[in-house]
């Protein structure tokens, strides 16, 4: 593993102030990556350190009681019932590590892919709380790729299996490709082995190549 996610992003996640998105690729990155989980653990450590010095902050006089009374309100229904366990298959549990494993819902074979191009599927993953993000995870088929495009927001995309490269770098199972609005570039999946990633974006794609040109006409990436 060769790119790793910048400092701020883990600070962010180990902060808890990271968007939902955001918090899911990271979690999925330290999954696989020992570097990066040590450093969350130094900033949560840290955090943790800086709340203890702080001084301490008045309370809510009758913050005890309002707890004591939300516990005794009755469980919401929601809550009691059972989630159908998720069975995935052998390739899925070995890819797709927590906890994108769950967000999935369904192992790969079983997902509702959408066909984006030759060789190109996406899903689109409905993560909450946070506006103008979008979650997608792709299946690229070796040789194949995204048409070349540019970003108005930032684009982070984990890859999972397989591989890609993009003219800036190759990404390989755990890697992480960070571009932003001066990044043109076209992830094609290296020969072998469908590319899995996840991808997240805070703008909408704008799509720059030949190709990319012709198609943003007809997509809405
Ligand atoms: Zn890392």
């Amino acid at each position: 593993m060769q790119h790793h996610l910048n400092d701020e992003y883990l600070m962010d996640y180990a902060a808890g102030s990271a968007s939902q998105p955001l918090s899911l690729l990271v979690a999925t990155h330290l999954a696989l990556c020992p570097e990066c989980r040590a450093k969350v653990a130094a900033y949560e450590a840290l955090g943790g350190a800086l709340l203890d010095s702080a001084a301490p902050s008045a309370v809510a006089p009758d913050l005890l009681q309002s707890v004591l009374d939300r516990l005794d309100e009755p469980t919401a229904p929601e809550s009691r019932i059972r989630r159908q366990p998720q069975v995935f298959d052998e390739t899925t549990r070995r890819l797709i590590p927590e906890p994108l494993r769950s967000h999935l819902g369904a192992s790969l074979d079983a997902l509702a892919w959408s066909s984006i191009g030759r060789g190109v599927h996406q899903v689109e993953l409905d993560i909450g709380g946070a506006e103008g993000f979008k979650t997608r995870f792709y299946r690229i088929r070796g040789g194949c790729g995204v048409p070349q495009h540019t970003h108005d927001g930032s684009e982070l995309t984990l890859v999972l299996g397989g591989s890609f490269s993009d003219g800036i770098g190759r990404f390989g199972r755990g890697d992480v490709s960070i571009a932003d609005g001066d990044v043109v570039h076209q992830p094609i999946a290296d020969p072998g082995d469908d590319c899995y990633c996840l991808a997240i974006t805070d703008g909408p794609l704008k799509l720059t190549g030949p190709v990319g040109r012709f198609l943003n006409i007809f997509m809405r990436y």
